[in-house]
């Protein structure tokens, strides 16, 4: 922590080259995956074409373990042409659907880029089909378009989407409330870890249940788990809870600047917390530091995708003794990213935004060790000799937490690791 503090004070920031051009990210869509299997009582009714359709099964289509809580109603010629009465049908396909899926307690209509084109007001549907079927469970919308956002920011859409019914929080009462999708494994051991700083009032949002809200108002304390929900924040900030400015919980130091961050609130100093997380955070450090002989000194170059690419990028350098060629993030939030980018400092390459062409020029003339991009990108790299990481990987998996720091190192160790086995066969 102390190099945190010491950067913080010369106030020294990267400064920001901003791209605007051609971006090839995947669409909000694709938060399902990861969101239908958090909110596990959540069903997601995509309003779509045939495309949107197949990018759900295919992404999806490896990671199903039980009976899919996402659809596609497909828009059809006569719908975009404006000749049948979209809302109607949509009345009639949630029905069916709420009839012979008792369980469901959230219905998300999620809009599309066809959706969009035909100006289809989801968000009314939602309020009407909500006055149809009050009590039996909650309805809201939000994007998921190609056309509006990336893969994180459907996560941040659909969690905004659900702020205006959270219950109010009473008046006197102060709780902390983590902001972000995060593992269930990931959720167990932060809650251990708040229990060992006597932090009781704590809440995860979205929670494993959608009827569990949590309550917001001024007494609310936000933690964020994940960089991309700038959105909701904004909208619990609306409602009165105020944000606690951290590093984000990537890595050791990430992790540990996280809790002291939330201790300090409730009036802990950052020592004791360190004195209360030693354990896990030895452990972790153990672990970090077995993988960090195989990062150390390569360099690495993020192209723009996951919204991950700054506490990613501090933690690869800082803890694994990783260079850095470039970062570049789809969009910077300054707010939510102070604290990352005064311990990432001055002298880092930092581009918000995305042209495609030039960022892919700038890979092929540093030629770094390890590129991490969007699937899209990985194999045209791979075919010129470049190793990549899908930084899609990084949403999927639970890399959050002390526990989980070596296995966040040994996502960007697993391609090297392959380049040297290739080589050797090929000398063999
Ligand atoms: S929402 Fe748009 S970008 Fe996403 S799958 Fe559908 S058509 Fe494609």
């Amino acid at each position: 922590m102390s190099q945190v503090i010491a950067r913080a004070a010369t106030g020294d920031v990267p400064e920001v080259r901003t791209e605007r051009g051609e971006r090839a990210v995947f669409c909000g869509l694709t938060s399902i995956i990861w969101l239908h299997r958090r909110i596990q009582d959540a069903f997601f009714l995509v309003v779509g074409s045939r495309t949107c359709a197949h990018l759900l099964q295919s992404a999806a289509g490896v990671m199903i373990f039980a009976e899919p809580r996402f659809a596609t109603a497909i828009l059809g010629e006569r719908d975009l042409a404006g000749m049948a009465d979209c809302h109607e049908e949509l009345d009639r396909v949630v029905a069916e659907l709420l009839a012979r899926r008792p369980d469901i307690r959230r219905l998300f209509l999620v809009g599309s880029c066809p959706s969009e084109v035909i100006k289809l007001d989801l968000a009314n549907a939602a309020a009407r089909l909500q006055g149809v079927h009050d009590n039996r469970l909650r309805i809201s919308a939000f994007s998921g378009s190609g056309i509006e956002t990336t893969f994180t920011q459907g996560e941040d859409q659909c969690l905004a989407s659900m702020v205006p019914d959270l219950p109010e929080l009473e008046a006197g009462n102060q709780r902390l409330m983590v902001v972000g999708t995060l593992a269930d494994i990931v959720e167990e051991q932060f809650r251990r870890h708040f229990a060992q700083l006597g932090i009781d009032h704590v809440d995860f949002f979205p929670a494993a249940r959608a009827d569990d809200l949590p309550p917001v108002g001024p007494g609310t304390r936000l933690l964020l788990a994940q960089p991309f929900v700038s959105d909701t924040v904004q909208a619990l900030c609306k409602r009165g809870a105020k944000v606690i400015p951290s590093l984000y919980p990537l890595g050791v130091q990430g992790t540990l600047a996280w809790f002291q961050a939330a201790a300090a609130e409730w009036g802990m100093d950052a020592e004791s917390v360190s004195a209360a997380l030693a354990i896990p955070v030895a452990r972790a450090q153990k672990a970090v530091a077995r993988v960090r002989e195989n990062l150390k000194d390569k360099t690495i170059h993020f192209l723009p995708d996951s919204q991950l690419e700054i506490p990613l990028a501090r933690f690869l350098r800082d803890e694994c003794g990783m260079s850095l060629t470039e970062v570049a993030t789809p969009y910077l939030d300054q707010a939510l990213m102070t604290p990352e980018l005064l311990q990432l400092g001055a002298d880092v390459r930092l581009v918000e935004g995305s042209d495609l062409d030039s960022a892919l020029a700038r890979v092929r003339a540093s030629r770094p060790d390890l590129t991490v991009c969007g699937m899209g990108i990985a194999n045209p790299l791979e075919a010129e000799g470049l190793r990549t990481k899908w930084s899609i990987e990084l949403i999927f998996t639970p890399v959050q937490g002390f526990d989980q720091v070596a296995d966040l190192a040994g996502l960007f160790a697993r391609p090297l690791a392959r380049e040297r086995q290739l080589e050797v066969g090929s000398w063999s």
